[in-house]
């Protein structure tokens, strides 16, 4: 079913409409971006490689 996914602009702080499922866009400011599954996807793989990274520094640095 169609379904309008609205979110906040993180540029303008305006409200964003969901022409598409997977794809935002703020009327305000013209801002752009895809979905939010998709942002979550890429914050949760950076936390893993910086948690991978910290984990790693700090058996390097103990001694
Ligand atoms: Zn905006």
């Amino acid at each position: 079913m169609p379904e309008e996914v609205k979110t906040i602009c993180p540029n303008c702080g305006g409200r964003m409409v969901g022409a598409e499922a997977e794809y935002y866009r703020c009327p305000s400011c013209g801002y752009e971006r895809k979905s939010a599954t998709l942002d979550l996807g890429s914050l949760a793989l950076g936390a893993i490689v910086g948690g991978g990274a910290a984990a790693l520094w700090f058996l390097l640095t103990r001694e």
